[in-house]
């Protein structure tokens, strides 16, 4: 009797956790159908190109950046559309090409990317330099950050890379266009410094190559598996620093303090003052706040926020 109950209890146990159990593991495998039918999209823009050799060969046995840069580019969109299932690959130039910069980030609007990847190599004065940079336009744009980070981690473990870090436009004291103005969310890779001898025999090698694309493939593959937080671009903050009769030149002394670059643009709103002077390029209103306070400080008592839709 006490054998025959335990077995009724058991059956209706496993009978109930497996009633409670398969609708939910339905649900889940509806979610990852629809997931799973759009595809990942990734961008590759090998940097300069054509008429722009970015940083040039340090000797014939050599390649200019533009070269190297197309070489770890193409080694990547190989791994990504062998290896990581449902990946859509373009790249903004697969020949010694030179597309404009508004061009290669149009193309990753016009294909709906989920990742904009710029491909470099560094170049400094001090040859004793080296490592990887990660570039992203600002560390409260969520998606980029995690992207950058990912690489990084790539680079300073597996690849045995030494990392020098992720840098954004306040860090670095510069806006980059690619980074600034792509609509989705975009890192720009230095793969190492050409400057640096033994550096850019490794750039120039195939297996030094094929280890950074590699490297760069595992992150994005962590990435595409981590359900990356969205990022929204649609709006821009900027910070107004003043207007003029007369146009004075952004790169005026009055503005050398400002952490960031300042631009003049037509004052639509007024017909005194013709020229007004913004700066920053914000996807959030808390950094926009923190940037305007910055620059309040700095003596621009007057700056205001504004917001735009358009990229002027
Ligand atoms: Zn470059």
């Amino acid at each position: 009797m006490r054998a025959s109950s335990t077995f009724v209890y058991r059956f209706l146990l496993i009978f109930w956790s497996l009633a409670l159990y398969y609708p939910t593991v339905g649900q889940k495998n509806q979610g990852k159908k629809t997931q799973s039918t759009k595809p990942f999209i990734v961008v590759i823009d090998p940097g300069h190109g054509g008429k722009d050799p970015g940083r040039e060969r340090g000797s014939k046995k050599m390649k200019h950046e533009k070269h190297l840069n197309l070489a770890v580019s193409k080694k990547l969109g190989a791994y990504l559309k062998k290896h990581l299932p449902n990946t859509k690959v373009y790249y903004t130039r697969t020949k010694d090409t030179y597309p404009t910069y508004e061009e290669r980030v149009a193309l990753a609007a016009e294909t709906n990317a989920d990742v904009f990847l710029s491909i470099h190599c560094n170049s400094v004065e001090n040859t004793k330099v080296r490592g990887t940079e990660l570039h992203i336009h600002s560390f409260d744009l969520p998606a980029s950050r995690l992207l950058a980070k990912l690489i990084s981690k790539e680079f300073r473990t597996r690849a045995g890379r030494k990392s020098r870090g992720i840098f954004d436009a306040v860090k670095r004291q510069r806006n980059l266009f690619v980074l600034q103005h792509a609509k989705v969310p975009s890192v720009l890779v230095e793969c190492g410094y050409m400057t640096n001898p033994k550096e850019e025999e490794y750039l120039n090698s195939d297996y030094g190559q094929s280890i950074i694309a590699s490297a760069i493939f595992r992150a994005l593959r962590t990435y595409k598996n981590s359900n990356p937080p969205k990022e929204n671009r649609d709006r821009v903050y900027r910070v107004q620093l003043m207007a003029t009769q007369k146009p004075i030149s952004p790169q005026s002394k009055r503005f050398d303090k400002l952490p960031k670059e300042v631009k003049r643009l037509p004052n639509k709103s007024s017909k005194k003052y013709k020229y007004r002077y913004v700066t920053g390029w914000e996807y959030t209103l808390k950094e926009a706040r923190q940037l305007l306070t910055q620059v309040q400080d700095l003596g621009f008592k007057d700056a205001f926020l504004i917001s735009t839709k358009d990229s002027e």
